[in-house]
């Protein structure tokens, strides 16, 4: 398992204005688009026959990566529960957990892979740089969130876009779906579905475009200065691999953080 130890925000960017002003200027176009595609999105959804059969294996990978990408204003909303980020959030890495016929479970020899794969994302402190957060899942691969025997969410009322819009997904205008049993489950998604989810995914793409130009902002004005890969950095990151320590520095559209986190 790998958790966080402490967060602290290591760079306030300053170019997050001009890019805030690119938003305002690029959103309106992207959201013209978005409604011009709204026929064909709710078409897709409503032809899918997806009905939720609470079977919760979405949230307990069941079947594939489940990781659950989370905004920073999706952050903030799960705080407001009262839970603190340092215990529900991780940088958002490439997938670690081996599944075996229907059964996940973390592995710590793919984690270190995973970090050895991202070795020329290294600084001379060696820490490693990653852009943006998910959210940390349990031994057995399921999601910290999920009652494991109830099999309902527990933070259901602020569950991240990407939970809300499941088991559909957008790439540019077009809706695509995720393995899922309770597609075809019934001949036609109810209408008021079809409309939630319909608003749901055109939401998130803008979120999610609002998001990437910020996020861009932070890379250009750090991580594009960064020196990687050098042999300093990636002795201090042996180093502290050996007493199960990785240190990862994140940017979002709100910051740049470092994350020290403990491999358990
Ligand atoms: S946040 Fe809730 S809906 Fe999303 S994966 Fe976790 S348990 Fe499932």
């Amino acid at each position: 398992m790998v958790k966080i130890l402490k967060i602290s925000e290591i760079g306030s960017v300053t170019e997050y204005v001009s890019a805030s002003l690119r938003a305002d200027n690029e959103l309106p176009k992207i959201k013209q688009r978005l409604s011009g595609n709204q026929k064909s999105m709710m078409k897709t959804v409503e032809s899918a026959g997806f009905s939720c059969l609470m079977c919760g294996k979405c949230c307990e990978r069941a079947e594939d990566d489940n990781s659950v990408y989370l905004l920073p204003e999706e952050i903030e909303s799960i705080e407001t529960l009262g839970f603190l980020r340092e215990n529900f959030i991780l940088p958002l890495l490439p997938d670690f957990y081996e599944t075996n016929d229907g059964t996940a479970v973390f592995n710590e020899s793919l984690f270190m892979d995973m970090l050895s794969s991202l070795s020329e994302q290294t600084d001379e402190e060696g820490r490693i740089h990653t852009f943006g957060w998910m959210l940390q899942r349990n031994q057995d691969g399921s999601c910290i969130f999920l009652n494991s025997e109830s099999k309902k969410c527990v933070i259901y009322a602020v569950r991240p876009a990407l939970c809300r819009t499941y088991p559909f997904f957008m790439s540019e205008t077009c809706v695509w779906k995720c393995d899922c049993e309770g597609l075809g489950s019934i001949e036609k998604t109810k209408t008021d579905l079809s409309i939630e989810l319909t608003k749901a995914l055109q939401e998130r793409a803008l979120s999610d475009y609002a998001d990437y130009i910020q996020t861009s902002a932070a890379v250009k004005e750090f991580y594009d200065k960064v020196q990687f890969n050098n042999k300093t950095g990636r002795v201090r990151f042996e180093e502290n691999l050996k007493k199960n320590l990785v240190t990862f520095v994140i940017y979002d559209s709100t910051g740049v953080y470092a994350a020290e986190c403990r491999i358990f």
